[in-house]
């Protein structure tokens, strides 16, 4: 048990989960990092958080695996203590255009990218109502406000959390626990290696692509600062959705 606060960020090995876990760790959370199998990276991020002086752990497990996320929660709220802050990140693509879609790449994108969500925070929220407080935040993205061909797994899921995070912020409010979303626009990680940034910037206002930091200074604003924030989809796309 310490007295920082204790965050839980799934696929926080690598790319934007990553990046909101070095933030949170800096705004003083103890951090526990998910990850689905890339032990170099997951060690690699948990060894730069502890380098910051807060408490990391890593939990390797697949986010799509309903008993595997009760199992973490509750493993993760005996090892820190509590949980204050849960963000539900990890996620991946299986693109292609529809008529062409099968029902194992369905089912993957949804799983991993939605149930996620739910099998994570049901497990979490019980612990939050307790405390009677915590916060959520889900990691959403534009292709869920506007679709995206190539992408209706993809953009399904993260309409879905859209959906999924309006409705807890209305169901919870009253606990003291908030939920939002975040939508990035083009963010260079590994899931969008294959994008040609020079051509992706000229359609976006700000000229560029984001970078992970852009999106976890959000996730530190609506963990930290936005006490007054709850059900909310907030863009973080250099002006592409407006
Ligand atoms: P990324 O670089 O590909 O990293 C994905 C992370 O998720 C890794 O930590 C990975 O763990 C983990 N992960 C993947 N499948 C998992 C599973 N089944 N169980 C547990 N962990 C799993 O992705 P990213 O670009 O940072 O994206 C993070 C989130 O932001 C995703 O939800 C994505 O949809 C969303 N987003 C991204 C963009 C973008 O432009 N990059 C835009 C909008 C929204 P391992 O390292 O072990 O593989």
């Amino acid at each position: 048990m310490t007295d920082n606060k204790v965050a839980l960020i799934t696929g926080a090995s690598r790319g934007i989960g990553r990046a909101c876990a070095i933030e949170l760790a800096k705004a003083g959370y103890n951090i526990a990092v998910s990850y689905a199998g890339n032990d170099e990276a997951a060690n690699k991020t948990v060894a730069d958080l502890q380098d910051l002086g807060v408490k990391a752990k890593a939990y390797k497990f697949d986010v799509a695996d309903k008993d595997a996320c009760a199992k973490a929660v509750e493993d993760v709220i005996t090892e820190f203590g509590g949980l204050d802050v849960l963000v539900n990140n990890a996620g991946i693509t299986r693109d292609g255009l529809f008529l062409r879609m099968n029902a194992e790449n369905w089912e993957a994108v949804i799983n991993t990218n939605l149930s996620s969500a739910f099998y994570m925070s049901n497990p979490a929220i019980k612990t939050m109502v307790k405390q009677r407080s915590g916060c959520i935040i889900n990691m959403s993205s534009i292709v869920g406000v506007m679709g995206n061909a190539g992408q209706a797994n993809y953009a399904a899921a993260k309409a879905g959390l859209i959906g999924f995070t309006k409705t807890l912020a209305k169901e919870l409010g009253s606990r003291n626990i908030r939920v939002n979303a975040i939508a990035p626009g083009f963010i260079q990680t590994d899931m969008t290696k294959d994008l040609d940034p020079t051509k992706m910037a000229e359609h976006i206002p700000l000229k560029r692509l984001g970078m992970p930091e852009d999106i976890a200074k959000a996730v530190k604003f609506l963990a930290v600062d936005g006490e007054y924030v709850t059900g909310q989809v907030l863009g973080v796309d250099g002006g592409l959705v407006i």
